[in-house]
């Protein structure tokens, strides 16, 4: 392994989300760049069994965590720091986007589903990892997973944009929190990736999204999840160390 590929060597990272998508490809990324250990939190038990023993076992393991569910999320975080003895890095990824909310029907209970997964969720990961690494004075790094919707409005998902937007107030709030302790926080914000949750809302398959999408850059050819991945593992990574309440843009010049 080279040195290029050694930038997480001996963390211990747990990944919301990190069954699929853009969280699965940042598991293998992070294993890529010889993380001690890769926790993968998700509520898709076999997806995320799969790929942990794809990777093998002795670094990579599922544990099913509802990020809806605080107690879920203390218990994946107390497991972990029991386990390999210390938490570096929290990629708060888990979020949905399921149906289309106009504002002229917006849906109050699609709502509050959609924000205790992509806001509470979040919010309950960054605490929870912030409380660990303060406890094991550890000078860790925490992402979330933002979104072009994090910072423009978009015409039909309302609820999914107020979220994106909710999860960089808690991550410039947390990074100047949690300053004093070492720890850094910081996001990622992908413009559209033909992930599954992608595929979901435009009914298509991945293939079809990527070439409905190739023209949307600036950049020639198509965001795909490890392009975000790369950005994940730099910022979990101590080459980031003097960068924190940064949301960082990973869409190849999107055009809007
Ligand atoms: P995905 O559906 O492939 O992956 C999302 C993962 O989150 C899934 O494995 C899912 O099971 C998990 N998840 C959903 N609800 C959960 C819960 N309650 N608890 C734990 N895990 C849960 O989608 P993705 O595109 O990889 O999405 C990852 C993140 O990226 C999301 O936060 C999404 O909002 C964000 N994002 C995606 C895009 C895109 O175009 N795909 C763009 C910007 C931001």
């Amino acid at each position: 392994m080279g040195e290029s590929l050694k930038k997480l060597q001996g963390k211990v990272a747990i990944i919301t989300g990190g069954a699929s998508g853009i969280g699965q490809e940042t598991v293998r990324h992070f294993i890529n760049n010889a993380a001690r250990a890769v926790v993968i939190a998700d509520v898709q038990d076999e997806k995320g069994q799969e790929l942990a023993q794809s990777i093998g076992l002795d670094r990579c393991v599922y544990m099913h965590c509802d990020v809806s569910d605080e107690d879920q999320i203390k218990t994946v975080v107390e497991t972990t720091v029991k386990t390999y003895g210390q938490l570096d890095v929290m990629f708060c990824n888990a979020g949905i986007l399921k149906h289309e909310q106009a504002i002229l029907d917006f849906d109050m209970s699609q709502y509050e589903k959609l924000f205790f997964i992509n806001v509470r969720g979040a919010a309950a990961s960054v605490k929870h990892a912030a409380r660990a690494m303060v406890e094991g004075k550890v000078k860790g790094s925490i992402i979330c997973t933002g979104s072009m919707a994090a910072t423009m409005g978009t015409p039909l998902h309302t609820d999914y944009t107020m979220s994106k937007h909710a999860v960089l107030g808690l991550m410039r709030s947390a990074s100047k929190q949690l300053g004093e302790y070492g720890i850094r926080v910081n996001s990622v914000s992908p413009a559209a990736v033909a992930t599954p949750l992608l595929c979901g809302i435009f009914g298509m398959e991945a293939e079809e999204v990527e070439r409905t999408l190739e023209s949307s850059y600036y950049l020639k050819g198509v965001l795909k999840a490890k392009h975000v991945a790369e950005a994940v593992v730099f910022l979990a990574s101590d080459e980031s160390e003097f960068i924190t309440g940064h949301n960082l843009a990973v869409d190849g010049g999107a055009k809007m």
